[in-house]
């Protein structure tokens, strides 16, 4: 089992028979602290001591899809529905580029209403004020012509959980309306385009095993992403998913941790569900080979009506607020904050 970790964190490898045995024999003797000691170690080889911080605004909560776990799924009726308009959106990042920031992340559930049209014309808006900014898109799958039309009007990133990698557990959490292959295949197209593209997926679905995390990790080292989100599942009580036991900050610590050697280069986010279930937990992520925060600009009226899980927190915080209090969290943890663009060093390597 220790050859198995030596042999991870010196070659960035392992079959995905090696990834079960390693995640079955993780909490015997010290394997858990040598796995966080070489992504740590990882992380600052590649990334050093500095965490990015993205600036996060959640445009719109209506959403077409019915994902059984989210929150802001189209069955759910009690959801308070809002949409910025393209020139609120500007205000949000605005007021981001003036605390520092110099990537937004604009994040919706799968709202047509942003047409191609539309979405252009915000791209245009952000970057015709500020060329020098990254803008990462998060809004769902669309066609290859859309994707292409966006990165050519100015998106530089893309992210696109890929939820699960195993089709048998992701047809479990899906209506069969939506196509496990589909969403692969628009990670591929993304990547083909010549964004950088962020994968991810949740951890402790119900029904999920060993097993089909270790496919996920598989998953991600022959992708190669370069960011990927990875955050526990938590319950939504206005969804069929109510009352689930829902992931733990251990096992997706381990998750992170394991990512971070398996692709060493890769942009990972601590993220928001981390420190909903755990005060530190983004901290926690971020010793165990996370590299990113992503502070949450979105007006203070909408943040609460973004509610993808129970109990989100920050969400009455003013944007200046989260940015010193994520700044003061990292220093504390002995990091230190980049406002820079931050691209993926995998991106880098391929443009
Ligand atoms: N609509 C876009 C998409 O599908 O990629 C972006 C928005 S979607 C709400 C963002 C992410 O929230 C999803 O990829 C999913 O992993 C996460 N999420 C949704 N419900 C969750 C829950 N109950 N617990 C934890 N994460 C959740």
């Amino acid at each position: 089992m220790r050859e198995l970790l030596d042999k991870l964190y010196a070659t960035n490898s392992l079959t995905k028979e090696e990834i079960i045995e390693v995640l079955r024999h993780l909490d015997e003797a010290d394997h858990k602290d040598v796995l966080f000691d070489y992504a740590h170690k990882t992380r600052l080889a590649h990334y050093g001591p500095r965490v990015f911080m993205r600036g996060l605004v959640e445009f719109s909560n209506y959403c077409k899809q019915d994902c059984l776990y989210c929150g802001i799924r189209a069955s759910n009726r009690k959801v308070e529905r809002y949409r910025l308009t393209p020139q609120d959106i500007l205000e949000c990042c605005t007021e981001g580029y003036e605390l520092g920031y110099r990537t937004f992340v604009l994040q919706s559930g799968e709202d047509f209403w942003y047409t191609e049209e539309r979405l252009e014309e915000i791209l245009g808006l952000i970057k015709g004020k500020y060329p020098e900014v990254a803008i990462t898109l998060s809004i769902g799958e669309r066609s290859r012509a859309t994707y292409e039309r966006l990165y050519k009007a100015g998106a530089d990133r893309f992210l696109l959980r890929h939820e699960t990698a195993s089709k048998e557990l992701y047809e479990k959490l899906h209506p069969a309306s939506m196509s496990f292959d589909n969403r692969m295949e628009c990670l591929r197209t993304l990547k083909e385009i010549g964004y950088q593209v962020g994968a991810g997926f949740m951890v402790g679905l119900p029904g999920q095993t060993t097993h089909h995390l270790a496919e996920d990790l598989h998953f991600l080292h022959t992708f190669q992403p370069d960011m990927i989100g990875i955050g526990p599942f938590i319950a939504h009580n206005d969804t069929p998913l109510k009352g689930q036991k829902g992931g733990t900050v251990e096992d997706t610590l381990t998750m992170v941790a394991f990512t971070r050697l398996l692709v060493p280069k890769a942009n990972l986010p601590a993220t928001t569900a981390m420190g909903t279930l755990d005060p530190q937990g983004r901290e926690r992520a971020i010793k165990a080979g996370a590299n990113v925060v992503m502070p949450n600009l979105s007006p203070i009226s909408v943040k609460d009506k973004y509610s993808l899980y129970e109990n989100k927190i920050c969400t009455g915080d003013e944007a200046s607020h989260c940015r010193s209090c994520l700044e003061m969290r990292i220093k504390v943890s002995g990091f230190d904050i980049d406002l820079g663009r931050g691209d993926s060093l995998n991106w880098i390597q391929h443009a």
